[in-house]
């Protein structure tokens, strides 16, 4: 019997390494700490170069417990491959001793008085990483087991700010090559091991659909040079390509297959995404319409446990077309409440709305749900039945956390129907 995506949910468990170290080749280990980061480190003549440093203090000193108690080197040089903590903030726990510490540039600034919204920021960020659910119902976090976001960060500055689009370097009888990579951030970068073929791709690529739309908001992540990035990844023919979370993959062969379905797939969603947009098409029908081709429909890599089709595509519409959609009815709106209150007066009134979300969210498909959710709104905007129509959306809100594949949007509504039932 098919699995529910419940099910998938908790079947991709098993795409996350266990914490500890493992060595992928002759002084090459990937480190993956207790919240499923993974850092690469390589050693040379006499220190090592990490990639990566893991989320949090704790992590980074189990790190630095496991290098010790194995006999390597100490770590002088971190790369980061972006700015994100959760691949920063182990750093200074597991490199004390660092004495160059490489970034990259971010290719676009950050938007001015961006730190305005660092109060709705934490809130979405806290719903969609689900802070505060119990262990089953967060079940993973897409990319990882689990992510830690109170933990205490140890982190370093960077010592060293790259701006080219390509750097070679050699520390410590280490050679790597820094790639500019834009993707998940404007800042990400690849690190390339020529001699060993070794790639670091940062999270580019990892074994679930990519975040080029998280729902917890942020800048517009340029999904063009994203697939520019994945061709790179194919260019370059690694032995092992060591992204910062799932498994390492291993073997030239596979990791061509792997990659060239994920870079498919995604090139394959922001051209019919553009395509439809040139044709008119709203995000609304856009997301009716674009999908992935039939044979990467079941790919294992591009299945929607971290980011969704639907919000790459409404992501593209938003960032290339701007908020408006096409349609004039929507250069203005009715007011929240004079639309609701016109709706229930075509629909019965309050009570006929409600009897109707309560026999819909009784319902298990996900479009009942919706429905639910959609009608209890209507309530809330209006302002009639408003304790009510507050449980019964909880309660469709669950139903849909449960219903969907997502990581993201299961703890978003497990959260938000929690905010519903406290408030
Ligand atoms: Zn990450």
């Amino acid at each position: 019997m098919a699995l529910t995506n419940e099910q998938k949910l908790i079947a991709h468990n098993r795409d996350f390494p266990k914490p500890g170290m493992k060595e992928i080749t002759d002084k090459v280990f990937v480190v993956t700490g207790l919240g499923g980061n993974n850092a690469l480190l390589v050693e040379g003549e006499s220190s090592g170069v990490l990639v990566d440093a893991l989320s949090n203090e704790t992590e980074g000193l189990e790190a630095a417990a496991w290098l010790r108690s194995t006999g390597r080197q100490p770590v002088k040089t971190v790369i980061f491959t972006h700015s994100h903590p959760d691949h920063t903030s182990g750093a200074a726990a597991i490199a004390p001793e660092a004495n160059l510490v490489i970034a990259r540039k971010p290719s676009a600034p950050v938007y001015g008085h961006s730190s305005a919204l660092n109060g709705i920021g934490a809130v979405r960020g806290m719903r969609q990483w689900g802070d505060g659910l119990s262990r089953e119902e967060i079940i993973n976090i897409g990319t990882n087991p689990f992510y830690e976001i109170r933990q205490k960060a140890a982190p370093l500055n960077p010592s060293y700010v790259y701006n080219e689009e390509e750097l070679a370097m050699t520390v410590d009888g280490v050679s790597f090559v820094l790639y500019a990579a834009d993707g998940e951030t404007d800042d990400q970068t690849f690190v390339w091991f020529p001699e060993r073929k070794i790639l670091a791709c940062g999270d580019n690529y990892y074994h679930t659909f990519p975040n080029t739309s998280p729902i917890r908001g942020g800048q517009y992540r340029n999904v063009s040079r994203w697939i520019d990035s994945l061709d790179l990844i194919l260019r370059l023919e690694p032995e092992h390509l060591v992204p910062g979370h799932t498994h390492a993959l291993a073997g030239k062969e596979e990791i061509q297959r792997v990659v060239t379905d994920y870079r498919d797939g995604v090139r394959h969603i922001f051209t019919e995404t553009l395509e439809g947009m040139n044709r008119g098409l709203t995000p609304d029908q856009l997301v009716e319409t674009v999908a992935l081709p039939d044979h990467l429909r079941e790919c294992p890599q591009l299945q929607e446990f971290y980011g969704k089709v639907s919000w790459m595509v409404r992501g593209i519409f938003s960032g290339y077309l701007g908020w408006f959609d096409g349609n004039p009815t929507h250069l203005e709106t009715l007011p929240c409440r004079e639309r609701a209150l016109r709706t229930l007066d075509l629909s019965g009134g309050a009570a006929a709305v409600l009897a109707a979300a309560k026999t819909a969210a009784q319902k298990s498909s996900q479009n009942d749900a919706q429905w639910a959710a959609e009608l209890c709104d209507i309530l809330m905007e209006a302002d009639q039945l408003v304790e009510e129509a507050k449980s019964t959306k909880a309660a469709a809100l669950r139903l849909l956390a449960r219903a969907t594949i997502n990581s993201c949007a299961r703890h978003y509504y497990f959260c938000a129907a929690k905010d519903l039932e406290e408030a």
